[in-house]
């Protein structure tokens, strides 16, 4: 009944919501440890077919109800000031002096296993003033001063950065990096030394720490800091215990969301943590290039510190024992291209873990008349003992027509129950027998929801020129917020919900083609939507999704996949066979091939292809009204089409043409679709935790 904690932006958050409830599920104490934002993401709102951001105020009214406030175990993080060093005892010793404090105050969310009596905990960490100030008493100055230090104090944790995948330089941005990075370590510290007799010693054989993406990168200077300047470590002893208590998942691929510092930033926020990057960059290259010395260009290629900037996946993976990625091909991208200078250097340190959802809300909660006909046909124990291949068993009933039956019943049931919500909220009717074809997630033009509704408008096209054609009706429908400065993925948003209104108002189209913009989609959304869709669009271009969770989340509410060979779609792929999913477009090699050696033109598509040719004139030959939709057309033709769409037009054209003729054999959809519930169980959350635990944590 609360609102949604709005702990991240997208794909990233949520994924870490699932794993700590796997984590709690298979009896693991593994805890969370972030931001208690005051502002999660925006909420979103669509007026005159744009979006438009609206704070999200989550914590207001005390609506969120489940968090505990423990300020006694808050704790000061640091800024700013200067290093000194002086001599104690012939040895030296380092001093921040002239700091700004801010003191952390954590907010524990229980997070309960599931039949198992585990509950483990999410840390959320508050800034906040360190002195409280009386403002009644204070004479004029010191009372601005004080309004003054409690607003910069508690600006730290005020709003999350609303960008999904683009790296933001900002200096409140590695704030706040910082921020739950020390808090966070200094209480594992704090509590280790309690339950082992004061000493850190042996740290490393207890506590995994694990840095989720490079936000947290500072955790391997700060530990080091921990180490030397608060316990008396040496260097050598701080760096083993560092770096076997350290491992690291990489999220992505794309440049622009690989976060590099400037030092000179870094230097003045973090005078101590930056000597100790630095110290640790100059062993790394001088071992490196003892070891390697016919390789100095590769070496340089690992250095942390370059051009000025510090590199965080760099400083992650040196500081770390373990580096994956999350699905087969971008673990082997890292390999090969992004990291291949330390792949070559270290390869025992590279791994991959597939990532997973948890079924325990993407199906039993979302989606409870699924499990119960599925219990009925198995029995519990894949649900209640979490042994979600289990599920391999419902193959066995695909010539059952019973069961057929009572699937679709309840895959319309769940379409009934979206299209009324959209029926309440856009006072507008759909068809519940046409297709549902979902796409929903992050707006960004590597997931090329162009690509959809540019297909879309073809369709129409098509619908007028032809209005007799046998049409299998369809309902596109679109979820997904763009970040507020992602000028072009608004345009998108504008674009898709430009083409809706007009289709939508076409009385030609009732109940044949519809168009549908959701507005906020969040987890809440979610659970409604996943449910109710019968093809699942993952088409991003090849090699740029690192994994897609969204893809499992439909896959195992029975929608069929219509995707690239992209992320986690190809372990989709081997686990369904393609008789049971709709595959298209360039591979992740021809992606490189024209990247690295050229040879694409999305003009001779725009020439040679009528549909290309005659969609994209009007975008901006005011077929669609209002504004045209210069950018996208520029981004496509001028700038030659970086995400390859125009390229994957055809294919993706076919792919649709061929579900259309498949949906008209009713029982062999519902096959596909048992099937792809049926091979869902290995993307569960439970086994990719499990394979943390086994080969990256290695805990027992
Ligand atoms: C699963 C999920 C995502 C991630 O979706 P992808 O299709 O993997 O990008 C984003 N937002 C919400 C609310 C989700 O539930």
């Amino acid at each position: 009944m609360e609102k949604d904690p709005v702990l991240g932006n997208g794909g990233l958050g949520r994924l870490m919501a699932c794993f700590l409830d796997s984590t709690a599920a298979m009896g693991f104490p593994g805890h969370g440890n972030g931001i208690r934002y005051k502002y999660g993401l925006f909420e979103q709102k669509i007026v005159n077919n744009e979006q438009v951001e609206v704070a999200d105020n989550w914590l207001k009214n005390g609506d969120y109800p489940f968090e505990i406030r423990n300020k006694e175990k808050g704790v000061v993080v640091k800024y700013g000031g200067e290093v000194v060093t002086t001599e104690v005892e012939g040895k030296t010793v380092f001093l921040q002096k002239n700091y700004e404090p801010i003191l952390a105050v954590p907010y524990d969310i229980p997070v309960q296993g599931f039949h198992n009596n585990t509950v483990n905990s999410l840390r959320l960490w508050s800034a906040e003033p360190v002195e409280e100030f009386d403002l009644e008493t204070f004479n004029q100055g010191q009372f601005l001063k004080a309004v003054q230090r409690k607003s910069d104090a508690e600006a730290i944790s005020q709003i999350l950065y609303p960008s999904d995948a683009g790296f933001e330089g900002r200096l409140l941005r590695l704030k706040q990096e910082y921020f739950f990075v020390a808090a966070g370590l200094k209480r594992i510290i704090r509590r280790y030394k309690k339950q082992h007799d004061g000493s850190v010693e042996g740290f490393q054989d207890h506590i995994i720490i694990h840095i989720n993406d490079t936000h947290p990168a500072m955790a391997v200077p700060e530990l080091m800091r921990l180490l030397m300047d608060e316990e008396g470590l040496g260097w050598d002893e701080a760096w083993k215990i560092t770096t076997e208590t350290i491992t690291f998942t990489n999220h992505t691929v794309l440049p622009e969301a690989l976060e590099k510092w400037p030092i000179d930033m870094m230097k003045k926020l973090l005078p101590r943590v930056y000597q100790i990057i630095e110290e640790i960059n100059r062993r790394f290259l001088v071992e490196t290039n003892q070891k390697y010395p016919n390789d100095e260009a590769r070496n340089y290629s690992c250095s942390i510190l370059q051009d000025g900037d510090v590199h965080m996946a760099n400083l992650s993976i040196i500081g770390s024992h373990s580096v994956n990625g999350v699905a087969a091909l971008h673990s082997k991208i890292l390999r090969e291209e992004t990291f291949r200078g330390f792949y070559e250097l270290m390869p025992e340190k590279f791994t991959n873990v597939t990532n997973g959802v948890t079924q325990r809300r993407f199906m039993f909660s979302a989606n409870p008349k699924l499990r119960t006909l599925i219990n009925d046909k198995i029995g519990t124990e894949w649900n209640e003992a979490c042994e979600m291949e289990k599920l391999e068993q419902l193959v066995q009933f695909k010539d059952d027509e019973d069961f057929l039956d009572a699937m679709s019943a309840v895959k319309l049931e769940n379409k009934e129950r979206l299209a009324k919500y959209i029926e309440k909220t856009q006072d507008l009717k759909i068809n519940p027998n046409s297709i549902f074809d979902i796409q929903v997630k992050r707006i960004h033009e590597y997931k090329r929801q162009l690509l959809n509704i540019l297909h879309v408008m073809h369709l129409y096209n098509s619908l007028k020129e032809n209005p007799d054609q046998e049409f299998v009706p369809k309902t596109f429908i679109f979820a997904g917020k763009s970040a507020p400065s992602y000028l072009y993925a608004k345009e998108v948003i504008r674009l898709i919900n430009t083409v809706a209104e007009k289709i939508n108002s076409d009385p030609d189209m009732k109940d044949r083609l519809n168009v549908v913009f959701l507005p906020n989609f969040n987890v809440s959304l979610a659970e409604i939507v996943y449910p109710a869709a019968e093809i699942s669009e993952q088409i991003s271009t090849a090699g740029k999704e690192a994994s897609g969770t969204g893809n499992m989340k439909f896959m195992m509410n029975g929608a069929v996949t219509l995707g690239t060979l992209d992320g986690a779609n190809i372990e989709i792929l081997e686990n369904v066979g393609d008789d049971n999913m709709y595959t298209f477009g360039i591979t992740d090699k021809q992606v490189y091939e024209y990247t690295h050696n050229g040879g694409y033109r999305s003009f001779d598509y725009y020439e040679q292809d009528e549909r290309i040719r005659k969609v994209l004139n009007q975008l901006i030959d005011g077929t669609y009204g209002g504004q045209p939709f210069t950018m996208i057309y520029d981004s496509l033709l001028l700038h030659n089409d970086s995400y390859f769409v125009l390229r994957d037009f055809a294919d993706y054209a076919r792919a649709q043409e061929e579900i259309s003729s498949a949906y008209k054999d009713r029982k062999k959809w519902q096959q596909m679709s048992i099937e792809n519930i049926a091979h869902s169980g290995v993307f569960s959350s439970d086994r990719s935790i499990e394979d943390y635990k086994n080969n990256v944590w290695k805990i027992k």
